[in-house]
């Protein structure tokens, strides 16, 4: 494997791709989430590109930029592991300068659920994955490929939608949320939760639970789903909980293989999103 860290160096090694591509960026901290992603992209790929960037402009005033947890040595240990070719660790300097073309997320999707309750977070998002989809791809790789999990369902389906709009020449992996045996959905920043916490975070992947044994009876109704939900959901915090079609749209009655059950809500200090797919 081999550690980069800047562009000019990038554009080099990648230069001496002459298979297919498949590229997993991340926010670092990794877990076995992240690793499934790397995995699959191992599996399906010639050469494995990650990347660790913790993208500034994707986190609102007030939240964790300056505290996300940072595990660069034990990264780069899984990235190895994992058969990682090229690890990618850009500075903010070499990513952004300071007068920038923005992009906007789509005014309907980009902004209800995680677009209203962190607005910009999008945008921010977008301009980064525009900007890493670029850089590796820019020796033009047979074929390209980039690993998205299902956790992130707003965000995977806008990154879907910017790379049909944009023309960018990449195929967009969808790839299943992975969970603890607890059924609490991975994430970096499970590690804020206390004990106590993380015992009432599980709420939320057991309201998910709970909506798909409700659906398995053939209950279809979206307010009575939620209302459902909501019970499991008594000492959590919540923000939302939503169900829309794959396109994000809002749903009265669930659709079959065309559901996504979507909730987020507050424990302790720590926000924390989870969903599933139906
Ligand atoms: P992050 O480092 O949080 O930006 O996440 C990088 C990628 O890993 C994103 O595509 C996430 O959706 C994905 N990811 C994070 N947690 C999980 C999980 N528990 N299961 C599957 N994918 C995940």
């Amino acid at each position: 494997m081999v550690t980069v860290n800047s562009i000019e160096e990038l554009f080099e090694v990648t230069k001496l791709f002459n298979g297919s591509v498949g590229f997993v960026p991340t926010m670092g901290a990794l877990h076995e989430g992240h690793l499934s992603l790397i995995q699959q992209a191992r599996r399906e790929n010639d050469f494995v590109v990650v990347s660790i960037f913790v993208n500034p402009t994707q986190f609102l005033e007030g939240e964790d930029l300056e505290a996300y947890p940072k595990k660069e040595k034990a990264d780069a240990k899984i990235c190895e592991l994992a058969g990682v070719d090229i690890l990618f660790i850009p500075t903010i300097e070499m990513m952004y300068e300071r007068d920038e073309l923005k992009i906007t997320a789509p005014s309907i999707r980009g902004f209800i659920l995680e677009g209203t309750k962190r607005p910009g977070h999008f945008d921010g998002m977008l301009q980064v994955v525009m900007k890493l989809l670029n850089l590796i791809a820019y020796n033009k790789p047979k074929s390209f490929r980039a690993y998205f999990g299902k956790k992130d369902a707003q965000q995977l389906v806008l990154i879907t939608q910017m790379v049909k709009n944009y023309f960018i020449n990449v195929e967009i992996i969808p790839c299943p949320i992975i969970r603890d045996s607890d059924g609490l959905a991975l994430s970096s920043r499970n590690i804020y939760l206390s004990k106590e916490e993380r015992v009432k975070a599980l709420a939320l992947s057991r309201s998910l639970k709970r909506a798909s044994e409700l659906v398995m009876q053939k209950e279809f109704d979206v307010s009575t789903i939620q209302k459902e939900m909501l019970k499991v959901l008594i000492e959590i915090e919540v923000e939302y909980v939503a169900l829309v079609n794959h396109q994000f749209q809002a749903l009265k009655y669930i659709e079959l293989n065309n559901t996504i059950i979507l909730v987020a809500g507050r424990v302790g200090r720590t926000r924390l999103i989870d969903n599933l797919w139906i």
